[in-house]
């Protein structure tokens, strides 16, 4: 009886009926363990719940010392229920007491049990208790029963999950679930957000655990397998990069791991334990995760993660047209919640409800970080396990500036951010007094602060902030948020949007800079290693000029009667640029023909962004009317290392010598060339960064709208020609060391200047 198959699945059916009574929480568990005990022929059934404090706390028992329970805690790494949690996996022992971790507690009087099968309780991957059954006499526990314990380890999950059992816990201590916790990342858009998580790919949430006739449960989980296959299949079969953006490879995993017959067998043995398809699914979903977030090889750890996605499908499959999509529900408040998420999905919610973005990947300087904050919204990345620690609607707080997220924050937490965020709009007030102060350096050298765009939202930012102009429009975001190419006259209709909205004030164009991580779900491209050093940008402006021809058709009939200012990204050679350049005159001769008014005055630049330019700079400065350091792009070039790459954020500095002396040397080449230097990349929008490239010879900078204010406060107090100066004693002398930071930090407050 003990191995049969029987066994657990009326062990699940008594739950269930014990689940049903209307008895209290205590009572409903010291029923519970008693059933596990009888069923599973074991003396003991005890079970433990983690407490917030990191310690485990016994709730109930059958077969040890009814007074211990609520009395004995013991810390996550003590004893062999400490190591059920540390290691998320079950541990079976036939001399319990031989075991080195083996910890003896007199009150409970379980000295004189020998055997012991302990499993972790599981949710999301994340421990939140354990449970224990003992027997007197040396018994190995069979797999079988290992997985009914599994099993029955999930119902009490969802006990505790649901918060009923709080109030039992020993006065003056919180059970862990639910606790409130501080999750560091990474700083990806300054700011304060609180509100309530939406999760951007909504977990199922599976409420029927126990199945009701076990033969219909596995036929729905076979079914649902067959249906996940084939779906991969085809969309393996159709090659199809722009398919939500999935790379080949990805699907290539997500096919193996769906044929692979461990997995399957996993999770048949999980319904025939008792649980239903969709139960049987998280139970080994859980698990999973539980490894997951324990293993350090990042490559094992992806194809975790990969493992956890298929496993997302399948949950989704089984539950049909259930689904709600985080986008459609939206709370007035809405935190994000994902583990990585492209800008166009950024901009599919309402940001009228968006009050922050969390993710589990997201470099600062990757392109949704961009979109965060043109859309203002604070965001903080690289928060490990941040979509396994939170539910929908959870209460959490971003705080954007610091890189860190508050979830389910304590009171006092939640009021000293409100008064944060208040603070925060009081500075903002003060920089917006900044707004009409003339922007230059206390020696009197002006500093053009111009604004980086994309979006119809951004044109009121124009007037809020003061900014001289946009220097970077980023075109290619229209093409992003549209389900469908834009078409020509959409496109003039953007343009001319712009220039009214700017009021005389410049603009610079950029032409489509699409390809890389910038993917048009209506465009299909060719499957690439590599897709940063691929087909984007420029590249496909020349290869396929019937696109960047209707954009500049589109620009030069916005821009009839003004000036019009364009720049080309990603340019490698001169002589891309040459041809881009009579791509342009060949529009302008077009439309001359055709009697269209054109523009006052066309100028046009090239963006410093691909390091070989570097060493074409002066040849490049003698065609282009201006240069714009794109040094986002040229960092990650320049240092080999990937801008959407968590691993590489932090391993390079910017304010490294090789960075500087390739910013200094673009900057000297266009004064030479007698040309204005600009840039446009996360870099001028940082205080510190921006005094670093005043001292190098920038005195135009392009940034997202929340920097004008601190970097214009930053550079009313300094000396123009003291940190020119600093910069040059620092870079004639200071190669050999990887970052030169810490000086440029200590010019900043020896001189009193607010980075
Ligand atoms: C850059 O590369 O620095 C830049 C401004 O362009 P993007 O971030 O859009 O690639
Ligand atoms: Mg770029």
């Amino acid at each position: 009886m003990r191995s049969s198959l029987g066994g657990p699945r009326l062990m699940l059916r008594r739950l269930r009926e014990v689940m049903a009574e209307p008895i209290s929480a205590q009572a409903r568990l010291d029923k519970i363990v008693m059933v596990i005990a009888a069923n599973m022929v074991a003396e003991v059934c005890s079970f433990y719940v983690m407490r917030a404090d990191n310690t485990l706390e016994l709730f109930a028992t059958e077969g040890l010392k009814r007074e211990a329970v609520h009395i004995t805690t013991m810390n996550a790494g003590e004893g062999l229920v400490g190591l059920i949690v540390r290691q998320a996996e079950p541990l079976n022992l036939q001399d319990a007491q031989a075991h080195p971790a083996f910890s003896y507690r007199p009150e409970t009087g379980e000295e004189i049990y020998q055997s012991f099968l302990g499993v972790p309780v599981l949710r999301s991957g994340n421990t939140l208790g354990v449970l224990v059954v003992q027997n007197r006499a040396q018994r190995h526990y069979t797999e079988e029963e290992v997985e009914a314990l599994q099993t029955t380890a999930m119902v009490l999950a969802e006990i505790i999950a649901s918060g009923e059992l709080q109030a039992l816990a020993e006065s003056g201590s919180a059970i862990a679930v639910r606790r409130s916790i501080m999750m560091p990342g990474q700083s990806l858009a300054d700011g304060v957000g609180l509100g309530h998580v939406v999760l951007h790919e909504p977990r199922v949430v599976v409420s029927n655990l126990i199945a009701d006739d076990s033969a219909v449960e596995q036929q729905r989980l076979d079914d649902a397998i067959a249906e996940l296959r084939s779906s991969i299949d085809r969309l393996v079969d159709r090659g199809d990069l722009s398919h939500g953006g999935e790379h080949r490879e990805v699907l290539e995993t997500y096919r193996m791991f769906a044929n692979d017959p461990g997995w399957t067998r996993r999770l048949r043995e999980a319904v025939q334990t008792g649980l239903t398809a969709e139960a049987a699914v998280e139970r080994v979903q859980s698990d999973n995760r539980a490894r997951m977030m324990r293993q350090t090889d990042p490559y094992l750890r992806e194809r975790l993660h990969d493992l956890d996605e298929l496993a997302n499908r399948l949950l989704h499959r089984l539950h049909g047209r259930d689904m709600v999509d985080g986008r459609l529900a939206l709370p007035d408040n809405a935190i994000v919640v994902a583990r990585n998420m492209g800008p166009a999905a950024l901009l599919d919610y309402d940001r009228s409800k968006l009050r922050g973005l969390v993710l589990e990947e997201g470099g600062p300087t990757s392109h949704i970080a961009i979109v965060a904050r043109a859309l203002g919204i604070p965001a903080v990345g690289m928060v490990e396990n941040i979509t396994g620690s939170v539910e929908t609607g959870d209460a959490i707080i971003v705080d954007g500036g610091a890189g860190q997220v508050h979830v389910r924050p304590q009171s006092d937490v939640e009021d000293a951010f409100k008064e944060k965020a208040r603070l925060r709009a009081r500075r903002q007030e003060q920089y917006r007094k900044l707004r009409d102060v003339p922007s230059h350096t206390k020696d009197g050298v002006p500093i053009t602060l111009n604004l980086n765009a994309g979006l119809l939202i951004d044109l009121p930012h124009i007037q809020e902030t003061g900014a001289d102009g946009v220097g970077l429009f980023r075109t290619e975001l229209q093409f992003m948020v549209s389900a469908r190419m834009p078409t020509a006259s959409e496109q003039m209709g953007l343009y001319r949007t712009v220039f009214d909205a700017m009021n005389g004030k410049p603009v610079t164009f950029r032409t489509l800079d699409i390809g890389g991580d910038k993917i048009l779900p209506y465009l299909r491209t060719a499957e690439e290693e590599n897709p940063a050093l691929g087909w984007r940008a420029i590249r496909i402006g020349l290869d396929r000029p019937g696109l960047l021809r209707a954009q500049l058709r589109a620009m030069l009939k916005a821009a009839a009667g003004r000036n019009l200012r364009v720049m080309f990204p990603m340019v490698a050679t001169v002589d891309e640029f040459d041809r881009a350049k009579s791509l342009v005159e060949r529009e302008q001769a077009y439309l001359a023909r055709h009697g269209y008014e054109l523009p006052d005055k066309v100028i046009l630049g090239v963006m410093v962004e691909v390091p070989s330019l570097l060493f074409e700079i002066d040849e490049i400065a003698a065609r282009a009317d201006f240069l714009s350091v794109g040094s986002n792009d040229l960092m990650q070039f320049l240092f080999a290392a990937d801008r959407e790459n968590p691993l590489m954020t932090a391993r390079f500095d910017s304010l490294s010598p090789a960075c500087l002396r390739a910013l200094k040397l673009i900057a000297d080449a266009g004064h030479k060339a007698g040309i204005p230097v600009t840039l446009c990349g996360e870099l001028g929008g940082m205080p510190l960064e921006a005094m670093t490239l005043i001292g190098l010879g920038y005195r135009m900078l392009s940034m997202s709208a929340a920097s004008i204010g601190p970097v214009k406060a930053m550079l009313l107090e300094l000396d123009a020609n003291a940190i020119t100066a600093h910069m040059n004693t620092l870079l004639a002398g200071q190669g050999g060391v990887a970052t030169l930071r810490p000086m440029v930090e200590e010019f900043a407050h020896s001189h009193g200047i607010p980075v």
